[in-house]
């Protein structure tokens, strides 16, 4: 998937729309996901232009891919999660992506229940 300057993300970085953040550094951003799917759900995304997971690690440097899952982890350690959380990317159109700007999520705050919906015949 190419990458659209015109998502909601690139417009986040590019302050031209207002996001509710929690941290940010020279790499990361992180904020408030607006239709949470969890108690605590925040949405970190690296600076650069990345469309996907597999693009930020095949076409990132170095220092942004270390600095920016340090950032993740920086933001894991900020909200203080005894109980744990799950972190999920998705990409493409089987990982129901839908925002063009690679993002991870980070939920918590509950019990999250199974990893995917459990209505896919696929056995
Ligand atoms: P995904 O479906 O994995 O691409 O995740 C995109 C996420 O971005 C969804 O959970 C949306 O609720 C969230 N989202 C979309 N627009 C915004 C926005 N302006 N600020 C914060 N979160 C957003």
């Amino acid at each position: 998937m190419s990458y659209n300057e015109n998502n909601v993300f690139a417009k986040i970085i590019r302050n031209e729309i207002p996001c509710n953040k929690v941290y940010e550094d020279d790499y990361c951003l992180a904020f408030h996901d607006v239709n949470p799917a969890a108690p605590i759900h925040i949405l970190v995304i690296p600076k650069g232009p990345y469309s996907s997971f597999d693009n930020f690690c095949s076409n990132g440097s170095s220092d942004e891919i270390s600095s920016f899952f340090k950032g993740v982890s920086n933001v894991i350690t900020k909200l203080n999660l005894p109980n744990g959380y799950r972190i999920i990317t998705n990409s493409g159109i089987d990982g129901c992506q839908t925002v063009n700007h690679f993002h991870i999520h980070i939920l918590a705050g509950e019990r999250l229940g199974p990893l995917v919906v459990q209505d896919n015949h696929h056995k």
